[in-house]
Formats: structure tokens, sequence, C-alpha cells
């Protein structure tokens, strides 16, 4: 099959991750792999003669440059097998320096003038994933709107025997999309009867078949949950609002954020979740009282009536009130300046929400999508319907790509119809929890939205482990729920020790504010377990009269809530509901795919990686062997691996042997070999701390500089507690609210059984009420405590089973490093 990519409409950060992806995956499924510069512009414009002999030329080019590989390669190691012809030529092929410079000047007999759909190899897209925007180009085309431009784009895609596209775009490039594939019959019986095509041709290309993956910053497209570019997004956002927050405290002042996102809601949603706003304005949810300027001043007025220094609220671009009229950033900059006196600023983000450098989730997820895009174009039939690639929680997916467009259309014209319920309905139910979180977490409470008396709580609340990205936000999101309902939010300092000590206190609404953007434990946290004395810890629990128990932890959290739920035999004190967030950068807690600060450790370990990569780089031949954090699970090194395109992995699950690390050594070596010369790069390769006690980092960079000999040096790089991260990630904050008002939901609903058996004393809690939330594959779900052990490595603080297990091939997929060892 030869498989086009195109990006399309906006650029998004992580576009170049979705063409490196596709281009490998293809390559590596036996594919001739194109891309197609400047949009859909680009396909219509095609190839002009004069650039096909020019290309010819560059072929030529190519196939002497194979020549010379195979014979340096059997020089250098002469006892290996020489790699694959057909795949050196994929490696070697493509103009990839030509499109990474961007130029269309003729440059030593290659040029991409004149060349719009232009053959890609493996090493044409290596370092790609760290750019921002799209390095083949995109536009917006008038000429693919009209019949005549689609059907010179078909001819541009037969003229170079092209039978499979891949678009990257929004919504709009994705309706092309379909609207081409649908037409493609018609279209090229118009082109044979012109004789622009042959026999041969006509029955080549009797379909077209098609993939759609979604770009876009905005996050407005229905039946996925994410699109590629809206983390970075938030990403770029949140950071300039923690900047803006701390100048905003210092002189007292109000800041309006004008974001992004059309007619979307979703960042300036999010931002105002993860950047703790007081107010927000999205298009789906207009506020509900008219004049609004009456209800945004009340709730402000409150909020620096308890004493905020500062006040933060995001309009989102397309922002209106109920009766559609714009509501605009400097109008609400005049009403809280005249209503309130309050000194109030504007900010434009503008282009730099459009995001620069990819974080790790715009790395992963269009990765992620590549291969299954790939995987979509392989198996599809000429009755399969056209996909869009989207994912739900953690589970990649494929969509009708229709009827995610219809439904996307169909929020808009709600909109229109000023029909705001189904606009939000439509939107789905993330999106709604993500608006009642920010509510939650944002309004002042005021009588009317407390529970009756009998009904309120007192939750006790409990950080444990080691600090993790999202704890403190999941902390603020639970105190702050339970003062708007009445409850009393107890939180524990210094774990179970600060128990027995009586470190207990009752925070207030104004004390929690900044806790969403801090990293660390605000609660102070370490590894202690109820059962170094269950007996005075159930004492402390009736002292305290805790109706219901929090913990936001890794291994250790699950530990210590199993230890209670068994406690309840001896101790009628923890008869109570109790629950465990999962929060670690390890990511370890069994059955869960998502632990709060995974995503924060992610960024940290690719910020890090970047900069290796570069030095890495420079130095022209360099392997750098990274340690990670991660006790005996391998997820971060090798999500971590993916994330940054690393070449090899290494995992405690997996372990390190003398064959693995012969044939590992063979791969770089040959990889090296095969290098164009003066063109090597940095590769890294990402090392648990735990991998084995034999091989350690040390070991392995000393062998590694033995084995690389002339072709490469090696050097090692400790990550070690930088993997903590700084500041949260904006993932990780909202993550870390929603599932923490999952946590209160629960709460409430398991003390609403339990009290209908009476007195608290004689109160027997079914095991379902011990229990850990989770993420597994699409959907959010509650694991009993007893329910979680059979699936625990208690001896190794892992799940049994891991779902990113595959990951670790793909890693070493992407890196070539089957094929360049000759392994099919
Ligand atoms: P973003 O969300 O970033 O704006 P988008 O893909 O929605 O991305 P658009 O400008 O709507 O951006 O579309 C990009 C291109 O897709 C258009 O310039 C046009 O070439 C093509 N396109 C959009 N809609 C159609 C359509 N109905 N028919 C044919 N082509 C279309």
């Amino acid at each position: 099959m030869k498989i086009a990519i195109i990006t399309s409409g906006g650029d998004s950060a992580g576009m170049n991750a979705v063409v490196r992806s596709i281009v490998k995956c293809g390559i590596l499924k036996g594919c001739e792999m194109w891309i197609v510069r400047e949009g859909y512009e680009g396909l219509v414009r095609g190839n002009t003669e004069h650039a096909d002999k020019l290309a010819e030329s560059s072929t030529a080019e190519a196939e002497h440059s194979v020549e010379d590989a195979i014979h340096a390669h059997s020089e250098d190691i002469s006892s290996q097998t020489p790699p694959d012809r057909n795949l050196l030529h994929n490696l070697r092929f493509g103009d990839g320096d030509l499109l990474r410079d961007g130029t269309s000047e003729y440059v030593g007999g290659r040029t991409l003038k004149g060349r719009y759909i232009v053959r890609v190899g493996w090493d044409d897209v290596r370092g790609w994933f760290s750019e921002g925007g799209t390095l083949i180009g995109t536009a917006r085309s008038a000429a693919f709107r009209k019949p005549e431009g689609r059907v010179a784009a078909a001819h541009n895609l037969i003229k170079e025997g092209i039978d499979a596209l891949v678009v990257c775009g929004g919504d709009g490039s994705l309706t092309g999309a379909d609207l081409f594939r649908s037409e493609w019959p018609e279209i090229i019986k118009k082109l044979h009867s012109d004789n622009l095509i042959t026999d041969a041709q006509l029955k080549k290309h009797t379909h077209l078949k098609l993939v759609g993956l979604v770009g876009s910053i905005d996050n407005d497209m229905s039946m996925t949950d994410l699109t590629i570019g809206a983390p970075t997004a938030l990403q770029r956002i949140c950071e300039a609002i923690d900047n803006i927050n701390s100048t905003a405290y210092s002189h007292s002042r109000a800041f309006v954020v004008e974001v992004m996102g059309r007619d979307c809601g979703w960042l300036a949603l999010l931002a105002g979740v993860a950047g703790g706003a007081d107010f927000i304005f999205i298009p789906e949810r207009p506020p509900k009282t008219d004049p609004w300027e009456d209800q945004m001043c009340a709730e402000i007025h409150q909020h620096r009536e308890v004493g905020k220094r500062k006040t933060i609220v995001i309009v989102a671009e397309g922002a209106h009130d109920q009766n559609l009229n714009p509501i605009r950033a400097d109008h609400i900059k005049d009403v809280l300046t005249d209503r309130l006196g309050l000194d109030t600023r504007v900010t434009t983000l503008g282009h730099t929400q459009r995001g620069g450098r990819p974080c790790a989730v715009d790395r992963i997820l269009p990765t992620l999508q590549g291969v299954d895009a790939v995987e979509a174009l392989l198996e599809a039939e000429p009755g399969t319907p056209t996909y869009m690639i989207g994912v739900q929680e953690n589970k990649i997916t494929r969509v009708p790509l229709m009827d995610a467009v219809k439904m996307t259309r169909a929020v808009a014209t709600a909109v229109k119809e000023k029909n705001f319920d189904r606009a939000l309905a439509l939107r789905g139910t993330e999106f709604n929890e993500m608006l009642a979180a920010f509510h939650a977490t944002s309004s002042f409470p005021d009588k009317s939205s407390k529970l009756p008396e009998k009904k309120r709580l007192r939750i006790g609340i409990v950080h444990m482990g080691a600090p993790a990205g999202g704890i403190n936000a999941a902390t603020r999101a639970a105190v702050r729920y339970c003062i708007q309902q009445g409850h009393t939010a107890l939180t524990i300092h210094n774990g179970f020790k600060g128990l027995l000590d009586d470190s207990v206190d009752t925070p207030t609404w104004l004390g929690v504010d900044a806790w969403m953007a801090r990293g660390g434990s605000e609660l102070g946290t370490n590894r202690t377990l109820p059962s170094v004395d269950l007996g005075t810890v159930a004492s402390k629990f009736q002292q305290f009269k805790f109706d219901a128990f929090m913990m936001i932890g890794g291994f250790e959290a699950f530990n210590a809530l199993l230890i209670l739920q068994e406690g309840r035999k001896h101790y009628p004190a923890f008869h109570i509901p109790m629950v465990h967030l999962p929060a670690t950068i390890s990511n370890n807690v069994p059955m869960t795919e998502y632990s709060l600060g995974s995503d924060t450790s992610l960024n940290a370990l690719v910020d890090a990686c970047d900069s290796i990569k570069q030095s890495a780089s420079a130095s022209r031949n360099r392997v750098f062997v990274v340690e990670t954090q991660g006790g005996q699970c391998g997820y971060i090194a090798t999500m971590g691996a993916l994330a940054v395109g690393a070449s090899l992995v290494y995992t405690p699950e997996t372990g390190i042997n003398l064959d693995m690390l012969r044939r590992d050594v063979r791969f770089l070596r040959t990889r090296y070999s095969l290098d164009v010369p003066g063109k090597s790069e940095g590769r890294l390769v990402i090392k648990n701390e735990a991998s084995s006690k034999v091989y350690t980092t040390e070991v392995m960079t000393t062998m590694l500089k033995e084995e690389g000999g002339t072709l490469f040096d090696a050097r090692s790089a400790q990550l070690g507690h930088t993997l903590q991260g700084g500041v949260p990630s904006p993932m990780d904050r909202v993550r870390a609210v929603r599932l923490s008002l999952r946590c209160m939901a629960f709460i409430e609903q398991h003390h609403e059984l339990l009290a209908k058996q009476g007195p608290a004393k004689s109160r027997q809690a079914i095991p379902e009420s011990a229990a850990i939330i989770t993420i597994q594959g699409s959907s959010v779900q509650w694991v009993p405590v007893q329910e979680m052990v059979p699936h625990a490595d208690m001896k190794n603080r892992r799940g049994k089973t891991n779902w990113w297990a595959g990951v670790k091939d793909l890693v070493e997929q992407l890196a070539g490093k089957p094929q360049f060892l000759g392994i099919p």
C-alpha cells in the first residue's frame, strides 16, 4: 500500500508525532510512505513535471546512498547479516532534510519546489517528536472545497500511485476528507473518461482508503475525549495563568484572560479548573442570570470578602450571553473596575496557545493513534466506513468519522438555537463533570448549597507514600466540596503518624486556594501504615468522629486500605466508607491505568530527555543511558521512552540478561553504522532504576562505551527525584479534581446506605465500601480493595498485569530494532 499523510486546518502540537508514527508504522508494515505538503492545497497542486524529473535524480541519489550504506556496513560489521535492502531504501529515501528546513529552494540537485507530494523514509521523520506545529505544513485551501479541486487532488494521488490517505486536522478537514472519499468513484470515472488515467489506474484505484485523526487545539470534536494538541494548549494556558496568579496576588489585581477554542469551551473550562479561576465564560453554558454582570460581580465580591487577594476570570473567545451577544474581555474588565473597584488587566494569550513543544500526552497519544490508523487502513475494505481514531479515557477508539463530525456540528446548532442544555449534553459526560467540578471548587458556599444537618459528614483526608503531582489539587477539591455541602473535611498531616499525634485540622475555603498549582504534598506524607498501631488508629477514628476516610497516594495507600478494611473485624470505627485515590509517579497501583502524578512525571522526563538528546546529538554519536525512578514498576520508563523516542527501554518486569544486552549492542552498532556519515544522532536508552541489580546504569554505560568502538560513545544521566516534577501538569490537576469529587460522591452514597442500618456503633459496612477508584480502558471503575488483592504483586509492589506491557516492543519497533537486525 502507498499511504500519504496530510496535516490540515490550524496547526497543533503533536501533528509531527502523528506523521512520525504513521511513517514508521507504515514502513514496518511494508508500505511506501508519502507526505503531502501544505494540507489540501498541496494535494490539489501536486507535483509539476519538472519537479518529478528532479525527484528522479533524488531517487537515484537515494539508491546510490543505499549501495554505499550496504558497502560500508559489510566493511564495518562483516560477521552480521546486512540489513534488508528494501528497508534501507525506506530509511534513506526521503527528502526529510529539506522538509525540516522548510526550504522550497533548489538545494544540491534536490528540491521541494513544485513538489507537494513527497515520498519519505524512516530517517526523514527522526527527531520530529519534540517540534511543535507541523513540519509538513498546513493551509486552508479554497481550491479543495470546489469539485474541480478535488478532481485535481485525486489525479495527483493516482499519478503517484497512492491508494490510502491519512488526514490529521479539525472537523473541517475531516469533513472534506469524507466528502473526498465518498466522491472518489465518480471522480475516477471522470478522470478516466477525460483520458487522464489509464485503464490499469482505474482498476487499481477503485477506492480510496482513508482514516482521520483529530488534530486541533480546541478539543471540539465529539466522540473523542482529547484532540491532538489540546493538552499542550492547555499546558501553555495554565503556565500563563500560574504566572499571572503571582503578579495578581502581589498587587491584589484582577485579570481577565482570553483563551482560544473557537465555539468550544473546553480550553476555558479546564483552564478554569486547573488554574483555580474565579469565574469562566464558555459558549455552551452562558451565565444563567440576565444581566450576567450581576452574577459575576456577586461571586467575585464574595471571594474578595473572604480575603482573596487575586481574581482570575477566563473567557473563551466564543463566549456569549443567553442571547448570543458576544462577551468580550474588555467589557468584563470595565465591569470589574467600575463595579467592584478592582485594578483589572486583560491578557489575551493568542497564538502562544498553539503550543510549541508538545507535552508528553501529545507525543504518546498521536503515536498510539498513528499505529491504529495504519492498522485501520490495512484492514479497510471498500465497504468499511471512514474511521476517525479517537480516545476514550485510556483507550484508543475507532468511530465512524461522519458520526463524529455530525455530532460536533450538532453542538454548534444547539448553541445557535440557544438550546444550551442540549449543547452541553452533546459535549459528553466528562465536559459536564468538569463544569460541575468547576462550580464545586470555585463558588463560595452559601446556605442553599449545604445538605441537611443529618447528612453532613466528617471526612478524614490523608496523603500517603511519595508526593505526586495533583495530590494537593485533589485535596483542595475534596475540602472545597466538603465546605460547600456542609461536611467537615479533616486533613491529617504527616500520614498515619500525624493521625496518632493528633495532627489534624479543618482547612478553610481560602486556606486551600493556592493548592491547585502546588507540587509536593501540602499535608506532608510518609510511608507509615496503620498497622503500626491499628488499635490506636481506630481510637483516633473515633476521637475525630470520622464518618468517612479518603487516602490519596500510591501502593502504600492501597496497602493501608486493605489493613483498615481487614481491621473492620475488630474495630467498629472502620465500618465507614473508605476510599483510595491512586497518586504515584510510578503508576504501580494494580488495576488502574492511571495514577495522579504520572502525567506530571512524564512531562518532567520529556523535558529532561529533550535536553539530553540535544546534547547527545550535538556530539553526533552519543548514546545516553537515562535512569528513571519507578521502583519495581516500569511504567514511567516505558511510557517515557515512547514519549521521547528512545531506542531501547529496560524495565524490572522484563529484567536484563546477557543475551538481551548482546542483541541490543548489536542493534545500536548496526543502527549507527547505517546513519548517513556526519548525520548521526544522539540516541537514548531509558532504564528503570530497578531493572537489574547486576547490570546497573554504570555497568551498562561502560559496556556501551566499550562496544560502541568508533561508532558511538556512551554517557549516563540519572533523573532521580526531578521526575516528581515541580508544578503539577494541568492534566493531573483536572483529573485530580474530577476523581476527588467522584470519591466524595462515593462516600456520600455509601454513607447513606450505612446510615439506614441505624446507630453508628452497630453498623456493618459492606466490603464494596472500601474501594479504589481506577481508570480501566474507557471507563472509571470502583474496585473493592479485597478484589484488588489477587491482581497485586505484593512483593514487587505493582500489578500482576500491565496494560502498557506491549509498549516496550512498540518503542523498540519505532526505533527500528527488529528490522535493523534483519529480524522479521
Ligand atoms: P481547525 O479546527 O484547526 O480550524 P479545521 O480542519 O476545522 O481545523 P477548516 O479551515 O475548517 O479547519 O478546514 C481545513 C480545510 O479543509 C479547508 O481549508 C478546506 O480545504 C477543507 N475543508 C473544510 N471543509 C470542507 C468541506 N465541507 N468540503 C471540502 N473541503 C473542506
